[in-house]
C-alpha cells in the first residue's frame, strides 16, 4: 500500500482504501449513490464534520443521514446560515453575532436598530426559500488570523470573537452564496438541503448573555428533515402556547410577580398555594412512609459555613450578596445540604443510627440574570423538596433501591411517565477511579436489577460524584427536569463527616442528595401545563362550585356546600349573577364539578352535576351519593 492511502473503517468493520484527501462524501459514494445522496455529515472520533472535511490519516467514520440525531443540528445551524443570508441581502447593515442549533431549532442575533416584527419575519423566511433554491454550497476555508481580520472588518461582534482565539488555533470560515461567516462548522453540502423550515419569533437578546453589553435581536426558527416532523413540532407549539402557566396562572388566579417585590419571586395566590400545599401534604405523607425525619433550617445563613461547603468557592455568582449582622457575613442558602449536614454533626453518630434520611420543604435563593428568568420555571427564590441520606458504603444499594421506589410512587401519583440517565465521571472530578466506578456500578445495576432502562450521560456528573437524572414528560410530549439522586464524595470529606462503626472507630459516610419535584415553583409551572389548567380533582384549588338556578334555591345550595365540606371537599356557593353567566365563570377555572339546583333538585334531596370537560350534559344524583364520590375521589388521589 503506498503511503498516500489511507484506511477507512465502516461501522460495520469493512475497510476501504481511499487516496489521502479524500472526504466522507467520497467515502459515501464509494459505498453507494444512494448513501451518497443521503449524507448530511460525517461522525469521526466523536466529532461531527462536513462531508468535504478532507481526511489525511487512518479513521473509522460513520456517515449521517436524516435518519440520525446528530445530523438535525448540523441541518439548524446550517438553516441559521441561510437565515443570516437572507438578512444580510435584505439589510446590509445587519451586524451578525452568533448563529447556533439549540434543543428545539436555531437562533441568529443581528445587531439592528429596531426589533423584527413578524412581517419582517416573513419576509425573511420568502428570501430564505430563494437561497435555498439557489442551492449554495457551503464552503469551507482554512484561514489565519490576519485574513479573517480582513474578512470581518464590518463585523465588530465576529471581530471580538476572533481575537479570542489562540494563535496556533484552527480558524475556518464559510461561505454560503453571497454570505459569509467565523465557524467552526459543520454544515451540509449545500443550502437546498434545508427543505422544511419556519422562522418562529423574535426576541431582544444581549450579546453574549452579558446585560452590561448591547442588546442584539434574535430569530428563533425551527427546521427538521421531514414535512411532517415540522408540523408537529409546529402542532406542539401551539398547544404549549395554550398551556403557558403564565397565562393560566393568571386566568385560574394561582400566582404572579410584582416588580416591587423583584423579578423572579414568585408570589403564590390562595388557588395556586392549595394546589402547592396538596403536593407537599402528599409528599410529606409519602417521605414519612419511606422512613424520612422532617427538618427545618434557616433561610439565612453564616458565610462560614458557605465556606467550608466550598459554595463561596464554587458557587458564589449564583449566591445573593452577604449582608453584615454584628460584623459576621450572612447570605440566604442557595442550597440546603450544608443545613443538614450541620443537623447531622449536632451529636456523635454511631453506625447504629444509619441510615439517616434528613429531608425539608427548605426555600433556597439563587442570582439569575435577568434575562433567563421565565414565569415559574426560571426564577430567584424556590423551594426545594430536598433530603439528605446519610449512610455507610454498605448501606448505599439499598438505598438506591428505595430511592427508586420513592420516585416512582411520587412521579405515577402526577401522571409523568419518566426516562432516566446515568450520568457518570467528568474529566475533572474528585474521588479515584474506584470510587467513582463502584458507584457508577451501583446505580447501574439496581436499574438493571429492576429491568429501568437508561440512558448513560457519559461525563455528564457533577465533579463530586455520579447522579442519577429523571425527565419527566408531560401530556404534549415535552421532557422536564425531574427527580435527581446525587452521590457526593465532596460534602462528607469538606465538613469532616463521621461515625462510630462496629469497629469503634470514626468512619466517614456517604451521601447522598435527592429531590423528587426539585424546585416547587418549577414543578407546579410544570403542572399548569401538563394539565393545561385542568387538575385533577385533588388538586384542584375549588374541586366543586355549586350554582343555584335563582335565589330560592340558595339555601338549599348552601346546605350542600356545607355537606360537601364536612366531607373534605373543597366547594363553594356561587349565587351572584345568571346562571349562564355562572356556568361559563366555572368553565374558565377549569373547575371539575358543578352542582346545580333547581326546584327540583332542592325538593328531592338530589344535585345535576355537570362534569369539567362534558359540555353540557349533565346528570340528576342523589346529593350523598355526589358527596362520596367526590370525597372518594380526592381521598384517592385519583387521576381523573
Ligand atoms: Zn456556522
Ligand atoms: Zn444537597
Amino acid at each position: 500500500m503506498s503511503s498516500d492511502q489511507i484506511r477507512i473503517t465502516l461501522p460495520n468493520g469493512d475497510v476501504l482504501e481511499l487516496p489521502a484527501g479524500s472526504t466522507p462524501g467520497e467515502v459515501a459514494a464509494r459505498i453507494g449513490p444512494g448513501l451518497a445522496k443521503a449524507a448530511v455529515a460525517a461522525v469521526i472520533a466523536g466529532e461531527t464534520v462536513d462531508l468535504m472535511h478532507p481526511l489525511h490519516e487512518d479513521a473509522a467514520i460513520r456517515i449521517l443521514t436524516d435518519r440520525d440525531a446528530e445530523a438535525l443540528a448540523v441541518l439548524r445551524h446550517s438553516a441559521a446560515h441561510i437565515l443570516a443570508t437572507a438578512v444580510r441581502e435584505l439589510r446590509p447593515g445587519a451586524g451578525i453575532g452568533f448563529g447556533p442549533a439549540i434543543d428545539e431549532g436555531f437562533y441568529y442575533d443581528f445587531d439592528v436598530d429596531e426589533p423584527f416584527t413578524p412581517e419582517d419575519l416573513a419576509v425573511f423566511e420568502k428570501k430564505m426559500e430563494e437561497v435555498i433554491a439557489a442551492d449554495h454550497p457551503f464552503l469551507r476555508r482554512r484561514v489565519s488570523k490576519e485574513e479573517a481580520r480582513g474578512l470581518f472588518q464590518d463585523d465588530p461582534l465576529k471581530l471580538e470573537r476572533l481575537e479570542e482565539f489562540s494563535d496556533d488555533e484552527v480558524i475556518t470560515v464559510y461561505e454560503d452564496g453571497p454570505f459569509l461567516d467565523l465557524c467552526r462548522g459543520p454544515h451540509v453540502p449545500s443550502t437546498g438541503r434545508l427543505k422544511h423550515f419556519k422562522l418562529l419569533s423574535g426576541a431582544g437578546a444581549y450579546w453574549r448573555g452579558d446585560e452590561k453589553r448591547q442588546m442584539l435581536q434574535r430569530i428563533y426558527g425551527t427546521a427538521f428533515f421531514k414535512k411532517d416532523d415540522l408540523a408537529e413540532h409546529l402542532h406542539r407549539l401551539e398547544e404549549a402556547k395554550k398551556r403557558d402557566h403564565r397565562r393560566l396562572g393568571r386566568e385560574l388566579d394561582l400566582f404572579s410577580t410584582d416588580e416591587r417585590v423583584g423579578p423572579g419571586l414568585i408570589l403564590w395566590h390562595p388557588r395556586g398555594a392549595l394546589v402547592r400545599m396538596e403536593i407537599e401534604n402528599f409528599e410529606r405523607e409519602l417521605i414519612m412512609r419511606h422512613g424520612y425525619e422532617l427538618v427545618y433550617t434557616p433561610h439565612v445563613m453564616s458565610e462560614r459555613l458557605f465556606e467550608i461547603s466550598g459554595h463561596l468557592a464554587n458557587f458564589a455568582e449564583n449566591m445573593f450578596g452577604a449582608m453584615e449582622v454584628e460584623g459576621a457575613r450572612y447570605r440566604p442558602k442557595p442550597m440546603n445540604c450544608p443545613g443538614h449536614i450541620a443537623v447531622y454533626q449536632s451529636r456523635q453518630r454511631s453506625y447504629r443510627d444509619l441510615p439517616i434520611r434528613m429531608a425539608e420543604f427548605g426555600t433556597v435563593y439563587r442570582y439569575e440574570r435577568s434575562g433567563v428568568l421565565h414565569g415559574m420555571l426560571r426564577v430567584r427564590g424556590f423551594t426545594q423538596d430536598d433530603a439528605h441520606v446519610f449512610c455507610t458504603p454498605d448501606q448505599v444499594p439499598n438505598e438506591i433501591e428505595r430511592l427508586l421506589d420513592l420516585v416512582d410512587e411520587m412521579l405515577r401519583a402526577f401522571g409523568y411517565p419518566y426516562t432516566v440517565e446515568l450520568a457518570t465521571k467528568p474529566e475533572k472530578a474528585l474521588g479515584s477511579d474506584e470510587e467513582w466506578s463502584r458507584a457508577e456500578a451501583v446505580l447501574s445495576d439496581t436499574l438493571n436489577g429492576r429491568g429501568v432502562e437508561f440512558e448513560i450521560d457519559e461525563g455528564g456528573g457533577a465533579f463530586y460524584g455520579p447522579k442519577l437524572d429523571f425527565k419527566l414528560i408531560d401530556a404534549i410530549g415535552r421532557k422536564w427536569q425531574g427527580p435527581t439522586v446525587q452521590l457526593d464524595f465532596n460534602l462528607p470529606e469538606r465538613f469532616e463527616l463521621e461515625y462510630v462503626a462496629e469497629d469503634n472507630q470514626n468512619h466517614r459516610p456517604v451521601m447522598l442528595h435527592r429531590v423528587l419535584v426539585g424546585s416547587m415553583e418549577r414543578f407546579v409551572g410544570g403542572l399548569i401545563e401538563h394539565y393545561a389548567g385542568a387538575f385533577p380533582t385533588w388538586l384542584a384549588p375549588e374541586q366543586v362550585r355549586v350554582l343555584p338556578i335563582s335565589e330560592q334555591w340558595e339555601e338549599s345550595a348552601a346546605d350542600l356546600v356545607e355537606r360537601l365540606e364536612a366531607a373534605g371537599v373543597r366547594a363553594h356557593l356561587q349565587a351572584r349573577e345568571t346562571l349562564n353567566y355562572r356556568i361559563r365563570e366555572a368553565e374558565t377555572l377549569k373547575i371539575p364539578y358543578m352542582g346545580v339546583v333547581g326546584e327540583r333538585e332542592a325538593e328531592n334531596g338530589t344535585v345535576a352535576v355537570r362534569r369539567r370537560g362534558a359540555g353540557r350534559k349533565q346528570e340528576v344524583m342523589d346529593r350523598q351519593a355526589f358527596i362520596d364520590q367526590v370525597a372518594s375521589e380526592v381521598r384517592s388521589r385519583a387521576l381523573g
